[in-house]
């Protein structure tokens, strides 16, 4: 496989609050391929959101990047440490929108309602690049006809109150698109749309993949999405990533305990009629609360009495790009 575009190496996000510390991201690694989508997936509070914010170093106080590093990889083949950039200088607002866009969960609070969809796009593209304002509307009538803007030439003068949720979603992806990026980070992208309109955007967000050879991190907790959408994913728990794989070793051999309970909890076609959705027992612990050892313990239904609660697990190779962080792994156990 060829070289990654972006890897994530050991990255540790925490939030100080007074209450105490937040560990956000604790330990993340993963790498991003040119063409490819890699799904981050897990249920609320697990850091995935987290880790987008922390690639477009967009992490907001009292969180800050404890350490580990974000390597985005220039055309010279060299590659630059995000991590070592300052957040709001020229580097980094150069990258953030211009290599690397970003499509929110709700486009309501990313869109300006005083502003003009057209004059958003227009101003996008004119800060990553040297065209005229007439030259930008141009581009930016396109830019919506692409992302299957009904009447683009009309829709452009709209402001995004007078469009209807999937059409916002759509203005957003045309937004993030408007610097030709190499990346796109999509953070639960269609998560507040109704299933007819989800599906409508994973299909145009699919279609723009591969039409423009874009690397996408899509950032999810649906496990469905990530089975229709992805070739790699991380699923993460509490900060940690828990296993990590191509989507169809994580679909059909899951080695975590935790990546098994998400993939049960799948609605099926295939189950008996009236049968119970299965869900994961427990509930996520508090941020503060963090449990010892493996802090998927206090939920695992194979829990081992004396080393789960007690050691934080190391992860390890299972198959070829293919790893898991839980005690039933460890050489120590499987050697015991
Ligand atoms: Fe379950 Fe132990 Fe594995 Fe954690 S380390 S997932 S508690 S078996």
């Amino acid at each position: 496989m060829a070289e990654p575009i972006l890897s994530v190496r050991d990255l540790h996000t925490h939030f100080f609050a007074d209450e105490g510390v937040v560990r956000a991201v604790d330990g993340t690694s993963f790498d991003l391929y040119q063409g490819r989508t890699l799904g981050i997936v897990g249920e609320s509070g697990c850091g995935k959101s987290v880790t987008a914010r922390s690639i477009l170093r967009i992490v907001e106080r009292p969180g800050r990047i404890v350490s580990g590093q974000i390597l985005l990889r220039r055309d010279n083949g060299g590659s630059v440490d995000l991590v070592q950039l300052a957040s709001d200088g020229a580097e980094m607002r150069a990258i953030r929108g211009g290599e690397i866009g970003l499509v929110f969960q709700e486009p309501m609070s990313s869109l300006s309602a005083f502003h003009t969809v057209g004059n958003q796009l227009i101003e996008a593209i004119r800060l990553h690049s040297s065209l005229s304002k007439r030259a930008a509307r141009t581009r930016a009538i396109e830019l919506l006809a692409m992302v299957g803007i009904p009447r683009p030439a009309q829709r452009v003068d709209a402001y995004s109150f007078e469009l209807s949720g999937g059409l916002r979603q759509r203005v957003m992806i045309a937004l993030a698109l408007a610097a030709e990026p190499r990346i796109l980070i999509a953070d639960e992208p269609t998560t507040a749309l109704d299933v007819t309109t989800q599906a409508q955007i994973l299909d145009l967000l699919r279609r723009l993949q591969q039409e423009r050879g874009l690397a996408v991190i899509l950032i999810t907790h649906d496990m469905g999405v990530i089975a229709e959408m992805t070739d790699d994913v991380v699923v993460m728990y509490l900060g940690h990533e828990v296993e990590k794989g191509p989507v169809d070793a994580i679909f059909h051999a899951p080695q975590h305990p935790y990546t098994r309970s998400l993939l049960r909890s799948i609605p099926s076609v295939l189950a008996e009629p009236r049968s119970r959705l299965a869900t994961i027992s427990g509930s996520i612990p508090h941020p503060y609360a963090r449990p010892p050892g493996c802090p998927f313990h206090p939920r695992c239904a194979e829990y081992i009495a004396g080393v789960c609660e007690k050691s934080f697990p190391a992860e390890v190779s299972i198959a070829d790009r293919h790893d898991v962080a839980c005690h039933l792994y460890t050489t120590e156990l499987a050697t015991a």
